[in-house]
């Protein structure tokens, strides 16, 4: 099969098309035909070898976020030959005490496909049978591509870890990144309002897109339009992944008895606040930690009612490595799709 293959770090050149053995599933693996493969941050870091993960060996096949055709499966596997699925690409062992306690994103054995173990840019991918979700009638198997990493991670973020329910408001920063618009299309579909930020008014037409109407470019006025929509309440929850930058206004963009879910440091690593403020408001702060498979089969669920896959675009095998590096430009809006 063809295959992207990694044999070096640095630029798109230590990637090679090759031709590879097909890989044959044990018992309980599934064999799966790639119809797309969603690029993801970590893809570009460990090409680079800025990230290297324990576990990664060159050489290597990128691509995490798999959508799919079974093409043979084991003789354990509850999914079928010809199941259309897509694979969670967080695979713990399910025999540590953490994957006993329900905590699998923490296990100190986790494999993650395309990132640890080969992935998605090639023609077949093999993974654990409990690793595939069977689609939803519906959505388009391609765009499925678009959604493993970001969906279950904004579901478990806002509705597992935040509790966010209808009636509620949730604040997204940076809402036109892959996490905030799944976290978004989540927060539609739970039945709770939304108020968004974006860095300009480009990525707001992507919110307009799926129907937010509550946007403001910049996080100073974040607070004072949560207001305007909550009649001067505050926002139920609030999604902050930025750090520093959008910290402030995420705590005061809070109502009292909030809950501030934070899951990411992309500005720095260090906050200040006011303990008295957030005692005296009784704010909930939670981090987030990793999703966990029962995050994924649900955000299918909630993405196959009208959820919108945005894809920034589509490149052929042998184009992979440029597009890995459409990750960087900061004005990409979507998933980079790779259709091998
Ligand atoms: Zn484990």
């Amino acid at each position: 099969m063809r295959a992207m293959v990694q044999t070096g770090f640095g630029g798109p050149d230590v990637l090679g098309l090759a031709d590879v053995p097909v890989p044959s599933p044990g018992p309980a693996d599934v064999l799966v035909r790639v119809a797309a493969c969603g690029l993801n941050q970590l893809d570009v870091l460990q090409r680079r070898g800025d990230v290297r993960l324990p576990g990664l060996e060159l050489p290597h096949v990128a691509g995490m976020d798999v959508a799919g055709v079974v093409e043979a499966a084991g003789e354990d596997s509850p999914v079928p030959v010809g199941a259309r699925v897509v694979l969670d690409p967080s695979l713990p062992c399910g025999a540590c005490p953490l994957c006993h306690e329900g905590r699998g994103g923490h296990c100190p054995n986790l494999r993650i496909l395309g990132a640890t173990i080969d992935g998605g840019l090639a023609e077949f991918v093999l993974a654990p049978a409990s690793a595939a979700h069977v689609l939803p009638e519906g959505i388009d198997l391609v765009e499925a591509a678009c959604l493993p990493t970001p969906w279950a991670t904004a579901y478990s973020a806002v509705v597992r870890v935040g509790r966010l329910r209808a009636g509620e408001t949730l604040l997204v920063h940076a809402a036109a990144g892959n996490v905030g618009l799944a976290a978004v299309q989540i927060a539609q579909r739970v039945g709770a309002h939304v108020v968004a930020t974006v860095g300009s008014p480009e990525k707001a037409a992507a919110l307009a897109a799926v129907g937010v109407k509550h946007v403001v470019v910049g996080t100073e006025d974040a607070p004072s339009l949560v207001a305007e929509v909550t009649d001067g309440r505050g926002a139920d929850v609030v999604l902050e992944y930025l750090g520093p930058a959008t910290w402030a206004a995420s705590m005061s963009a809070l109502r009292i008895g909030g809950r501030l879910v934070f899951l990411g440091n992309t500005t720095g690593d260090q906050v200040t606040f006011s303990l008295s403020d957030a005692f005296h408001r009784g704010l909930e702060l939670l981090g987030a930690g990793g999703y966990l498979p029962s995050d994924m089969a649900a955000a299918l669920q909630l993405f196959a009612d009208g959820g919108t896959a945005t894809v920034a675009g589509r490149f052929a095998l042998e184009d992979a490595g440029v597009a890995q590096d459409l990750l960087c430009d900061r004005s990409t809006v979507g998933r980079v799709l790779v259709i091998p």
